[in-house]
């Protein structure tokens, strides 16, 4: 992969990392703790509701960690290589997702 073609991923992983720090940022200011009352009520919405914010912070740490460990594949030059056979991995599949780490065959 030539340099050109490196830097365009890395500005797509780094505008996605801004993307999810940003939604992260409205998700904590939009974060309505669920009361202690309400837990030992046993309001199963405010339960359920604090469980689907908590699924989706999950998914949004781990996207992040995945951007940046691709980022740093970019800084250390192993970036577009299949992280198990070393084989390049096909350039469609970067465009899909730039912090693809495997190639189609070693998924
Ligand atoms: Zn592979």
């Amino acid at each position: 992969m030539n340099i050109g073609e490196q830097t365009r991923f890395k500005i797509m992983l780094l505008a996605h990392r801004e993307e999810l720090l940003e939604l992260e940022q409205s998700a904590l200011q939009a974060a309505q703790p669920v009361q202690s009352d309400e837990v030992t009520t046993g309001r199963p919405d405010a339960i359920q509701g604090q469980q689907m914010a908590q699924e989706t912070q999950r998914r949004r740490t781990r996207d992040l960690a995945r951007i940046d460990a691709a980022l740093q594949r970019i800084a250390n030059g192993s970036y577009g290589r299949c992280v198990q056979c070393a084989e390049e991995i096909d350039q469609r599949r970067l465009e899909i997702n730039p912090a693809a780490t495997h190639c189609a065959q070693c998924v």
